[in-house]
C-alpha cells in the first residue's frame, strides 16, 4: 500500500506504443517481455525491435472486423521472411509492388495464389516473374500494360489482373501520399473515361480475366468517408460497365491507407466503423445498380507492421546552441527517411535509466551529412539527457527499414523480434562486407 504522502508516479503514455510494452523501474520499459535495454545491449544500437504478438494481434484484428474480406498485408510496409510467415498463419494475403518483393515471399513459401502484384511501372521482369511464379492477380496500371501483360501470357495462357482506378478522391496525411486524385501517376481515372477505355480493351484479350477494380486512395486516412465515396464511384463504374459490356466483377480492393496515430493524442483510423460503413455502402450501391456485391478486398500495411515496431538508438552527442538542444544519435535519415520526407513527427522516450531532470524540449537528430537529418523536432526529453543514453522511438515498424538507405556506409539497422520475453534476430545488421561484395569494378 503506498501511503497518501507519496508522490504519484507520472504514468507514461503508452498509447502507441505495443500493447505489450510495460515500464518498470527495475529494467525500464519492455516490449514483448523483453527489457529494451538489453536489446541495444546485446544487439547494438542502431536496432529494429518488433513485437511478433502486436503484428499477429494486428492481424487478428483485421479478420475479426473484416470477416468476409481478403486481407492483404502490403509488403512494401516492411518484410522479412519471419513476417511474412506470420503473415501466411495469420490468413492474411499479400500486395506486393515488385518481382523482388514478390519473388522473396514465394520463395520464403508464401502461396503465390494469395499475393497481388500492383505497380504504376512494372517492368518486363515483373510481369515474367508474376507469370513464372504464378501470382494471383496482376493489377493493370497503365494501357500499354495490358497488350505487354497478354503477350506474355500467351494465346493458351491465363491470368487474373484488375484495374486500378482514379476515383478522383482526396485523401491521406500528406500531398506526397495522396493517390486517390487525377493530377498523380497512379491508376487510370475514371473521370475522363481511361479506365473505361483500358477495360474495353482487357476484354478484348481472352487470357486476361478481369476480376475487379481496385484504388488506393493513399495513405494515413484517418476518415472513413474517403472510402465511402470511393465505394460510390466505383459501383457507379461497374454499373455502367455492365450495362456497356454485361460485364459483373466479382471483386473489388479498396487499397490500404488505413492511418494510425504516431504521438498519443492523434487520431487514427476506426476500423470497425471503416468495416461496417463500407460494407453497408457497397450494400446499399449495388443495390441501386442492381449488381450482385462484390466479393472485397483490403490492403493494410503500415497499420499492420508501424505500430508493432520500435526503434532504438544511442545518443552520441548533445550539442546546445542559441535556441537548439541537438540530441544526436546514432542512426537517422539513413534508418529513417520519414520526417525528411513528409514531415512526419514522432514522440521519442529516453529509456533504460530513470529520467531525473524534467522534461525540456530538444531536436532529436541523426549523424548524416545533411543539416535535414532530423528525426525529431522540439520534443520532450529530461534536461540531463547526455551522451550513452537511449533513444526509443515508437511506431517503427512501417516504412523504416523498407525505406532505409545506405547513406554515408553507415550500414542498415537489425530487425530483432520479442516474444514472450525473448529477443531473437530476424535479420542481421548490414556490414561493410555486404558493401564490399556489391562493388566489384576497380
Ligand atoms: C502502399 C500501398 C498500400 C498500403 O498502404 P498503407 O498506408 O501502408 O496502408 C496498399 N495498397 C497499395 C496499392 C499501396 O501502394
Amino acid at each position: 500500500m503506498t501511503t497518501v504522502h507519496e508522490p504519484t508516479p507520472v504514468r507514461a503514455d503508452l498509447s502507441v506504443w505495443p500493447a505489450s510494452a510495460a515500464d518498470s523501474p527495475d529494467t525500464g520499459l519492455a516490449v514483448g517481455g523483453v527489457p529494451l535495454a538489453e536489446v541495444a545491449d546485446r544487439f547494438g544500437t542502431p536496432v529494429y525491435v518488433l513485437d511478433e504478438a502486436e503484428v499477429r494481434d494486428r492481424c487478428r484484428t483485421y479478420r475479426a472486423a473484416f470477416p468476409d474480406t481478403e486481407i492483404l498485408y502490403a509488403a512494401k510496409a516492411f518484410l522479412c521472411r519471419a513476417m511474412i510467415h506470420w503473415v501466411d498463419e495469420e490468413g492474411l494475403g499479400l500486395d506486393v509492388c515488385s518481382a523482388g518483393e514478390l519473388e522473396f515471399a514465394v520463395t520464403a513459401g508464401f502461396p503465390p495464389d494469395r499475393i497481388v502484384l500492383h505497380g504504376n511501372a512494372k517492368s518486363p521482369q515483373d510481369l515474367a516473374t508474376a507469370l513464372r511464379l504464378g501470382v494471383g492477380r496482376v493489377v493493370i496500371d497503365s494501357p500499354s500494360e495490358i497488350a505487354r501483360l497478354a503477350a506474355a501470357v500467351g494465346p493458351d495462357g491465363h491470368q487474373k489482373v484488375m484495374v486500378r482506378v482514379v476515383p478522383g478522391v482526396s485523401a491521406g496525411g500528406h500531398d506526397k501520399i495522396r493517390t486517390g486524385t487525377d493530377d498523380q501517376k497512379f491508376g487510370l481515372s475514371i473521370a475522363d473515361g481511361y479506365a473505361a477505355h483500358a477495360i474495353a480493351r482487357i476484354l478484348d484479350q481472352p487470357q486476361l480475366e478481369l476480376t475487379g477494380l481496385h484504388c488506393h486512395l493513399g495513405s494515413q486516412i484517418t476518415s472513413v468517408k474517403p472510402y465511402l465515396v470511393a465505394v460510390r464511384r466505383l459501383v457507379g463504374l461497374m454499373s455502367r460497365l455492365h450495362e456497356q459490356h454485361g460485364l459483373v466483377l466479382p471483386e473489388l480492393d479498396l487499397g490500404g491507407g488505413h492511418g494510425i496515430a504516431y504521438r498519443p493524442g492523434e487520431p487514427a483510423l476506426d476500423l470497425t466503423a471503416l468495416a461496417g460503413r463500407v460494407r453497408a455502402e457497397l450494400a446499399t450501391a449495388c443495390a441501386a445498380a442492381d449488381l450482385p456485391v462484390p466479393r472485397l478486398l483490403i490492403e493494410p500495411g503500415r497499420a499492420i507492421a508501424g505500430p508493432a515496431g520500435v526503434a532504438l538508438y544511442r545518443v552520441l552527442s548533445v550539442k546546445r546552441t542559441g535556441d537548439h538542444v541537438f540530441v544526436a544519435v546514432d542512426g537517422g535519415m539513413s534508418d529513417n527517411p520519414r520526417p525528411a520526407l513528409y514531415g512526419v513527427r514522432y514522440a521519442p522516450r529516453l529509456i533504460g535509466r530513470p529520467g531525473g531532470a524534467a522534461p525540456a524540449p530538444v531536436t532529436v537528430v541523426g549523424r548524416h551529412c545533411e543539416a535535414g537529418d532530423v528525426l525529431a523536432a522540439d520534443v520532450p526529453l529530461p534536461a540531463d539527457v547526455h551522451p550513452g543514453d537511449l533513444i526509443a522511438l515508437p511506431v517503427a515498424g512501417a516504412y523504416h527499414l523498407s525505406m532505409a538507405s545506405g547513406y554515408n556506409l553507415v550500414g542498415r539497422p537489425p530487425v530483432v523480434a520479442v516474444h514472450d520475453g525473448t529477443a531473437r534476430l530476424l535479420v542481421r545488421r548490414e556490414s561493410l562486407a555486404d558493401v564490399r561484395n556489391r562493388d566489384v569494378g576497380l
